[in-house]
């Protein structure tokens, strides 16, 4: 019995999963709606394979229903910018990523893709690696919290992190279920972890190159809300979901260039700090979709947070805007964990904006 009420029966759908489709494919595409957290998807019906982005066709949506558009001049496109293979229909079937773009062709202002990936481009030498830590919340149907007793709360933080046992980790099958979905679609999912808070949990993505990193975590992050969908349960990407004395969630971005990562590279490392700590304010707003507001209720300097007025780095400090893993300080090479965004940042934005700051004089 599930206590999900709109809950249909998976055993039935299997019935239907498994019909042969021939030589049709159903391809999923997937955007960022208006609110520039929010993912949409529909889908449509292609007569063969597609081996790349380019083989499936131009195809638009209704930007009204989206909160991208006015009613009267609702037609947006959707552009197809990388695929990933479907874990729920399963081959030959795709996932198809798309950046938006609005009736006159000009980028629609969620998309904040085609900046990044143009700064990529110019920064391509350099070979930019991210890696991103992405926390989230299992919340019921109603907004609690997962698994939290219905009328009071858990027991103090302390016990959860990394927790073993059906008295500290809740929504365990969602967490592996997920991760194998990221690794048949091809997401370079590099590991998770149940977090400080209960019901909260993190998942990794990368090392990843460029404009990469933006695609795959925000397919992982499609995947968490489709998984979780299946077990009646609903994702927060909400940076401070529980007031008091509980975590926030962040998407900490891993940093490195070529030259960070061989030997001597704490000396680029250092320097990426030192531009980095020129520029905290204009960062700070492109590290969640308010451009501050959000992050504001989340970096409050407890924690394990920064506060939002300020810049530090540190050593192994989880309590800095910029923290160097201690191995990074040991080996004088590696990279650089910005602890900043928030975690419904849009990496696109974070990645861009890393780049610009350290890359360019
Ligand atoms: P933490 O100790 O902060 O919890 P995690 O192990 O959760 O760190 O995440 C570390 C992330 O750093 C991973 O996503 C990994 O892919 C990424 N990473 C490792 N090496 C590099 C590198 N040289 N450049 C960029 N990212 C890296
Ligand atoms: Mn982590
Ligand atoms: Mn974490
Ligand atoms: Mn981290």
């Amino acid at each position: 019995m599930s206590l999900h009420t709109a809950a249909t029966d998976k055993n039935v759908l299997e019935r239907y999963m498994t019909l042969p489709l021939d030589t049709k494919v159903m391809l999923e595409y997937i955007w960022i709606d208006g609110t520039g957290e929010g993912v949409r998807s529909k889908c449509r019906t292609l007569d063969f394979e597609p081996k790349s982005p380019k083989d499936c066709p131009i195809w638009n949506y209704d930007g009204s229903s989206t909160y991208q558009a006015e009613g009267s001049n609702s037609d947006m496109y959707l552009h197809p910018v990388a695929i990933f293979r479907d874990p729920f229909r399963r081959d030959p079937n795709k996932l198809v990523l798309c950046e938006v773009f609005k009736y006159n062709k000009k980028p629609a202002e969620t998309n904040q893709r085609k900046t990044c990936n143009e700064v990529m481009e110019q920064a391509k030498d350099k070979k930019p690696w991210f890696g991103i830590e992405q926390e989230y919340t299992l919340l019921d149907t109603d907004g609690h919290p997962f698994g939290w007793p219905k009328n009071g709360f858990p027991g103090p933080q302390g016990p959860y992190y990394c927790g073993v046992g059906a008295n500290k980790v809740y929504g365990r099958d969602i967490i592996e279920a997920h991760y194998r979905a990221c690794l048949y679609a091809g997401v370079k999912i590099a590991g998770c972890n149940a977090e400080v808070m209960p019901a909260q949990w993190e998942f990794q993505v990368g090392p990843c190159e460029g404009i990469d990193m933006g695609d795959h975590l925000w397919i992982g992050r499609y995947l968490l809300h489709r998984v979780a969908e299946d077990f009646g349960v609903v994702v927060t990407l909400d940076p401070k979901p529980i007031e008091g004395d509980w975590n926030g969630a962040g998407a900490h971005c891993n940093y490195s260039t070529l030259q960070m990562r061989e030997d001597g590279g704490i000396k680029y490392i250092e320097d990426a700090i030192e531009k980095l700590s020129k520029h905290h304010v204009r960062h700070i707003k492109a590290y969640d979709p308010k451009e501050g507001k959000d992050n504001e209720r989340r970096l409050t300097g407890f924690h394990e947070t920064s506060s939002i007025h300020d810049f530090s780095a540190g050593i192994a400090n989880r309590g800095a805007s910029i923290r160097i893993p201690r191995q990074v300080a040991e080996e004088k090479k590696g990279y650089l964990e910005d602890r900043r965004p928030s975690s419904n940042c849009d990496p696109y934005a974070v990645t861009e904006v890393i780049v610009r700051t350290t890359c360019f004089d």
